[in-house]
């Protein structure tokens, strides 16, 4: 092996080649490929990394190299693997969460998300479970008085339209509900 191979070793190594090709193209070992690399201060690229010049990350900005699924780089793919999205840092805000699942299509707004055994949606808050259409009512008319329940209009259990939501007494509210129950079964 002559000086000058021996030098071109790190570099092609360094553009991208593998050790083996490199190896098999000037007939050395591929040991002896890897010491001359090694020697040279040219960083070893870990197994299985794919050969060539590094694809950037996926998100326009980042000048990070990517790797593995998604084309992103380590930062932005734990990003999308938390948060569905490689641009969010942070978990989404409740009011993100219950806009991103209400079904707005039609009269009724429809919860597409989670729902209760008696059909309301619901969704996680502060540890708990709160009721989707009256977090949906408190943010978009206001707190519902005292003593008082959402009564379904529409009688659609998992629609958070405000429109279609009325205060109402639990009495009240029971009573609406038999007469519904007792029309349906007339
Ligand atoms: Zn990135
Ligand atoms: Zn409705």
């Amino acid at each position: 092996m002559t000086d000058t191979q021996k030098a071109t070793i790190a570099d092609r190594y360094a553009s991208g080649e593998t050790l083996r090709a490199i190896a098999s193209a000037l007939g050395v070992d591929k040991s002896v490929a890897r010491r001359k690399v090694m020697a040279a201060g040219v960083r070893l690229r870990p197994r299985g990394r794919p050969a060539g010049p590094q694809m950037p990350c996926a998100v326009a900005e980042c000048w990070s190299a990517a790797r593995g699924e998604h084309g992103l780089c380590n930062l932005h793919r734990q990003r999308m693997r938390k948060h569905g999205d490689p641009r969010r840092e942070r978990w989404p805000s409740l009011r993100e969460r219950v806009e991103a699942r209400i079904d707005r299509s039609g009269e009724c707004w429809v919860w597409t998300g989670v729902r209760s055994g008696g059909g309301y949606g619901q969704v996680w808050a502060r540890r708990r479970m709160r009721l989707v259409h009256r977090y949906v009512y408190e943010q978009l008319v206001g707190p519902v008085p005292e003593g008082l329940v959402l009564d379904h209009l529409c009688r659609n259990r998992s629609c958070c339209n405000p429109a279609h939501l009325e205060p109402v007494t639990t009495a009240e509210n029971v009573r609406r509900g038999l007469n519904g129950v007792l029309r349906g079964a007339a």
